[in-house]
């Protein structure tokens, strides 16, 4: 039945259908690589699971493929079902919202229907691709993947002139992409950022990105009045937060908002503060608590998290800096890297081993607080009354400027024993509480992915209205129609998507799922931004344009907070395979 003569309600009902034949395939294929992984005594093996380089040889051969690019994709293809399912239930509570005539889907139908298709079709591509590694056959895809209902689903949502038709109404909607459907609270917290961003943070980015300067303290004073440093900290400890619950979802829209107007110089302020306070939370002493976590939400103490070492970016556990019982404290010897406004920051979050036997791995991590004086500019160089010295230098970036990323050594650098993260208990559960703080980075990243597109979308819509190429505007084009309706569409879904888990966290659920928006609409806003600049043709190209600078900066968000192939593999995938079916109970 084609979705011409289908009613809304009709199409997204089909899309749920077709979603819940794919899914089977993914759970059936999650199973097979649970059998896979597991070791005798029925316990996932990470080994098994990775088949990484270190696995022994002859181990190797006893194995069966390597299961990295199978994991990878089974990461992607479940993130993409997830961010169609919420976009679906978004579609329903869009029509709730606002109601819409009963034959003609509202645009936020059409996202759905869209995002939904595209994903369908992505994952019968991954898995039909290589069906065997999947742990497929051609019986299974046909009742699967390639089911009546997913292909005529697809076929129905994706002729290009249904596709290019929504292009043709995201032009009339002056860069809104879409019901935020946010509460009066978040909505009007949406609206002072806004302001924010429009009146304070946009005259400056430019500047600050082309001289790589630091960030004016026009925009820190900004932020650090409205409360923006106590996002994420409790009002018991001077934060904006409740006691009782989370605010995840606020969060998120003041990050969305703030990188809106720039990644660097606005909308990563409140990373370390939120990665320092949901460790210290986690982790802290009382003491300690009621001490950093004031400072921290005022935003008179500002900070910055020193996990990364020149050694070791992604596999945290084998950390090297190494910290040194001495009287009454512990002295830090070694180099960390990609210390993000190291320079700014009054105190460092510093991961070090605490214990010399490195075979111990995570278990002999610990985590201190390093206070420092904050300094402006490129380089640190801070020398304690005992003689320690911390010096620092910030590494030249493409983009992402504003707060600097340093080098940082340390060469018998004092930290009091009361700065140990959870006091003497703490020792050897640093792992554990970097851990903790990423979990907020990573929703927190996927926030200013979502900013980032929206900055990116407006400019491409904004230039597709206006640039004449062979006596039409460039919007007139169909292809452009069609990039612009699937920008709208990955857009307005991927924020969805990350609202939607910001929603769950509150509730104390969805860590994996923060790790799949994260990975999702990060890699999305490298594509996002990409097409933005496409658009503007060789103007997108010049330093001069804001879009430059949107693609630049969408490049990082893959990199940092975990970088993607990490998450897909390492998070993602390894906890859908601990939480797989058994392939008897999906049946066939
Ligand atoms: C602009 C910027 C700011 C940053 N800010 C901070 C900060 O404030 N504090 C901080 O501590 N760190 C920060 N980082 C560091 C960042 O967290 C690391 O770059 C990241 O964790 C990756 O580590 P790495 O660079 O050492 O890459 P590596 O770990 O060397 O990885 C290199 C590549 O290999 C891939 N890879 C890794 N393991 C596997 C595997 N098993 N299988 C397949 N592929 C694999 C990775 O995904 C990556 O693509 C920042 C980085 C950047 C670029």
């Amino acid at each position: 039945m084609s979705a011409s003569i289908q009613n809304p309600a009709e199409q997204l009902q089909q899309a749920a259908l077709a979603l819940d034949a794919v899914q089977k395939a993914l759970d059936y294929s999650l199973a097979d690589l649970k059998e896979r992984s597991q070791k005798a005594d029925g316990k996932i093996s990470a080994a098994l699971l990775d088949h990484h380089q270190l696995v022994l040889d002859a181990v190797r051969a006893a194995l069966p493929e390597d299961g990295q690019l199978v994991s990878y994709d089974l990461a992607l293809s479940c993130a993409e079902v997830t961010g169609a399912r919420f976009g679906l239930d978004y579609a329903k509570r869009a029509r709730e919202a606002g109601g819409g005539a009963a034959n003609e889907p509202t645009l936020e139908e059409r996202f759905a229907l869209l995002f939904t298709a595209e994903a369908l079709q992505a994952v019968r591509n991954r898995l039909s691709t290589r069906p065997t590694d999947f742990g497929l056959n051609d019986q299974w895809l046909s009742a699967t993947v390639d089911h009546v209902a997913v292909r005529q689903f697809c076929h129905a949502q994706l002729p290009a002139e249904r596709v290019a038709e929504l292009g043709q109404l995201m032009r009339a909607q002056d860069g809104v992409t879409g019901a935020y459907l946010l509460d009066d609270h978040h909505e009007m917290m949406r609206e002072t950022f806004r302001r924010v961003a429009e009146e304070v943070v946009m005259p400056l980015a430019e500047e600050v990105h082309r001289h790589d300067l630091d960030i004016p303290d026009t925009i820190l004073d900004q932020v650090k009045d409205l409360g923006c440093f106590g996002i994420s900290i409790p009002e018991r400890f001077g934060g904006i937060q409740s006691d009782e619950q989370e605010d995840n979802l606020g969060m998120i829209v003041v990050t969305e908002e703030l990188t809106r107007g720039s990644l660097g110089a606005a909308g990563s302020l409140i990373t370390r503060p939120e990665i320092l306070s949901k460790a210290l939370l986690k982790g802290g002493t009382e003491e300690q608590k009621n001490k950093w976590l004031p400072q921290l939400a005022s935003g008179d103490l500002l900070c910055a998290v020193a996990v990364t070492e020149p050694n070791y970016g992604s596999d945290v556990a084998n950390m090297r800096l190494k910290a040194t019982k001495t009287e009454g404290g512990w002295l830090l010897n070694g180099a960390k890297t990609w210390c993000t406004f190291g320079g700014k920051a009054g105190v460092l979050l510093v991961l070090a081993r605490t214990h010399p036997d490195i075979s111990l791995g995570h278990r002999g991590l610990s985590m201190f607080l390093l206070e420092k004086p904050s300094t402006p500019g490129h380089t640190i160089d801070f020398t304690q009354e005992g003689g320690g010295k911390l010096s620092g230098k910030a590494i030249s970036t493409i983009g992402y400027r504003g707060m600097h990323s340093f080098d940082l050594f340390f060469d018998n650098v004092f930290v009091p024993d009361e700065n140990m993260l959870g006091g003497p208990q703490g020792e050897g559960k640093g792992f554990y509480f970097t851990m903790a703080g990423f979990s907020g980075g990573r929703i927190q990243t996927a926030a200013r992915a979502i900013g980032i597109m929206q900055a990116a979308y407006e400019k491409a819509l904004s230039y597709a209205q206006e640039r004449i190429v062979f006596g039409y505007p460039i919007g007139d084009y169909q292809l452009t129609q069609v990039k612009l309706a699937r920008m709208a569409t990955y857009l307005a879904i991927g924020r969805q998507f990350t609202y939607s888990v910001g929603r769950l966290m509150d509730k104390g659920e969805g860590d994996m799922e923060a790790s799949m928006v994260k990975f999702f609409t990060c890699k999305t806003a490298e594509w996002v931004t990409r097409e933005a600049l496409q658009i503007h043709g060789g103007m997108g190209y010049a330093e001069e344009t804001p879009v430059s600078r949107y693609f630049i900066d969408a490049r990082v968000l893959s990199i940092f907070e975990g970088a993607e192939e990490t998450l897909a593999l390492k998070v993602i995938a390894r906890s859908l395979v601990d939480n797989a079916k058994n392939k008897a109970e999906i049946g066939g």
